[in-house]
């Protein structure tokens, strides 16, 4: 066929898959909606936004920590170069992979309304917020699902057209989103009470700072954040397939390999 460009066997922890990648002209939705929005990553909730909402931490991760320990105990139970080691990392690796595809889901789902709903999506710049951040193992997980979230974000942006902006989360916490002022709080504190009369959630006065960060920041340096990860979302589901860079190395070094080959025969 024509329309298939490059095909892929891929070889999961539950079978092998056939990808193919086909030139299909892709369908542009359009944004049901105009909003602007911000969001602010939080430990006790996947991230608050602007508007109030609190979205849940998805309980799947949590669920799966405990069965995912117990598969990895199981192996090392098992006698090395037996078959009963063999089907223990087997089911370990299942296990991580049904995660990763619940984890997929999840950040596809809420991505796209995100998208869909927004003509502006602002978000914090993560990599400036880890340096000060410590790491414990709810946190690294947390960062994982974040990440993977803010790429389809950036999926998304090209296909409703959105404008998603990563800004500096610096103070973002700590000023008030009605008047400007700081208001000191440590991480303890979860509501943000300023002399001003605001009264908020802690996240949420975030989130507006950071909505209102994105929008004070025009034009020019607006889409900084928009079509940059599109071919990194590899994975089932994406249209655009494997990487092209490393579809070219694999190439260059198959050929390498068949005109060795052909030399010795
Ligand atoms: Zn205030």
């Amino acid at each position: 066929m024509k329309s298939i460009k490059r095909v892929r066997l891929v070889r999961k922890a539950d079978g092998y898959y056939c990808q193919f990648a086909i030139d299909i002209e892709v369908k542009s939705e359009s944004r049901t909606a105009d909003g602007e929005i911000g969001l602010d990553v939080g430990l006790e909730f996947f991230y608050s936004d602007s508007n109030g909402h609190h979205e849940e931490n998805p309980r799947f991760l949590r669920q799966a920590e405990k069965a995912i320990k117990h598969a990895q105990r199981q192996i090392y139970k098992k006698e090395k170069g037996k078959n009963q080691r063999r089907i223990a990392r087997l089911r370990y690796a299942k296990k991580h992979l049904r995660v990763s595809r619940q984890r997929t889901e999840h950040s596809k789902k809420l991505a796209r309304t995100l998208c869909k709903l927004n003509s502006l999506v602002a978000y914090e710049d993560l990599n400036v917020k880890g340096m000060v951040r410590n790491y414990c193992l709810a946190k690294s997980i947390n960062d994982v699902a974040w990440t993977l979230f803010r790429r389809w974000l950036e999926y998304f942006a090209v296909k409703f057209n959105t404008q998603v902006v990563a800004v500096n989360p610096r103070m973002t916490s700590q000023k008030c989103s009605d008047c400007g002022a700081i208001v000191k709080k440590s991480l303890s504190t979860r509501t943000h009470k300023c002399n001003c009369g605001c009264h908020l959630q802690r996240d949420v006065n975030a989130a507006i700072n950071i909505l209102n960060l994105a929008k004070a920041r025009d034009g020019q340096s607006r889409s900084n954040a928009t079509g940059v990860a599109t071919s990194t979302l590899v994975g089932e589901t994406s249209p655009e397939g494997g990487s092209p860079d490393l579809g070219n190395w694999r190439t260059r070094r198959a050929q390498a390999w068949l005109s060795k080959w052909r030399r010795r025969v």
